[in-house]
């Protein structure tokens, strides 16, 4: 098939392009890297089914396809409130414009939304069925909001005008190509724990969330987009829920670091508690995640020394 992927240069972009181009696929990523990167990229321009637009998302593009993967936005805290603004429109005008394109060409296409659509949860674990607790006007909004905005139009094209959807709530994910300055928190711990930095923990560190490994969430992601019959939204991430201390513990522990904990204010809206439930994605796809925390995270910091 001919799949596009937008944000096809990012951290999970890049994995997706990699294991469709080893399924046969042809392979057009678009990208304008404001959070991607050409070297996520780079090796997948030896193969002959790949290659690479670097425009935005928001931009007109006229393309045949069967398959559109919408991943494109910037995904870390720390960058997608740097222009705010700019992340509302690429997730709601990016989504737009490739519902607009999977329409015209009668293509699937795959939506990546996120847990943030639940906000800061009063519901634990966080069912699809729950509508989340989100503030509209805080400083995730422009992120929370636009994926919540995009989902909404997802469903709109696929009740309006028969659009064939999927639609994913990706956890927080972790693995091999994230970028040293990505600024979520399993980067930002490894990379200060390798460099014998303080790690810095926000609030107290008694917050939790479950880190799912790459390769689990991209097999995902596969899977519901060829699994006939169903639009979603299906939670994807891994049930195993550690406070944000204790992962700081395991990364030190790993690494063998001499890194001292350091503690910072908690950031604005920042969810006191994540954890998926995972039964919607085991019952349609089958999926349940298989690499535990430890050998992912071994694998992540084998990355990044190499770095
Ligand atoms: N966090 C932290 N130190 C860091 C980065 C993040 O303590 O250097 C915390 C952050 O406040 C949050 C959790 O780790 O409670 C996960 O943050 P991340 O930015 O990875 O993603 P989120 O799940 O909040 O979208």
């Amino acid at each position: 098939m001919r799949i596009l992927v937008t944000g096809g240069a990012g951290f999970i972009g890049s994995h997706l392009c990699r294991r469709l181009l080893q399924q046969g696929h042809e392979v057009i990523c678009l990208d304008n890297l404001a959070s991607g990167s050409r070297s996520n990229i780079e090796p997948l321009f030896e193969d002959p089914n790949f290659s690479f637009l670097e425009q935005d998302v928001q931009a007109p593009v006229d393309l045949t396809v069967d398959r559109i993967y919408n991943l494109a936005c910037p995904a870390s805290p720390v960058h997608y409130q740097e222009d705010p603004v700019q992340t509302f429109k690429t997730s709601v005008l990016g989504a737009l414009n490739m519902l607009e394109l999977a329409t015209r060409n009668s293509a699937r296409i795959l939506q990546t939304s996120t847990s943030e659509v639940y906000g800061d949860p009063l519901v634990h674990p966080q069912r699809e069925s729950y509508w989340g607790n989100v503030n509209p006007i805080g400083i995730r909004s422009c992120y929370d909001e636009g994926k919540r905005g995009a989902e909404t139009l997802f469903f709109d094209y696929h009740r309006q005008y028969g659009t064939d959807i999927r639609v994913v709530r990706i956890f927080n994910t972790y693995g091999p190509l994230m970028a040293n300055d990505d600024g979520r928190v399993v980067s930002n711990f490894i990379v200060e724990a390798l460099k014998g930095e303080d790690i810095t923990i926000y609030g107290d560190g008694s917050q939790t969330r479950s880190f799912c490994y790459v390769d689990d969430t991209v097999r995902a992601l596969m899977l519901m987009m060829e699994t006939e019959g169903i639009t979603g939204p299906v939670n994807v991430g891994n049930p195993n829920e550690i406070p944000v201390k204790v992962l700081a513990d395991h990364i030190i522990r790993l690494t063998g670091s001499s890194s001292n904990i350091v503690y910072q204010d908690l950031p604005q809206d920042d969810p006191v508690r994540r954890k998926p439930d995972i039964s919607s994605a085991k019952e349609l796809l089958g999926w349940t995640p298989e690499v535990p925390l430890e050998e992912g995270l071994q694998k992540t910091i084998e990355s990044f020394s190499k770095q």
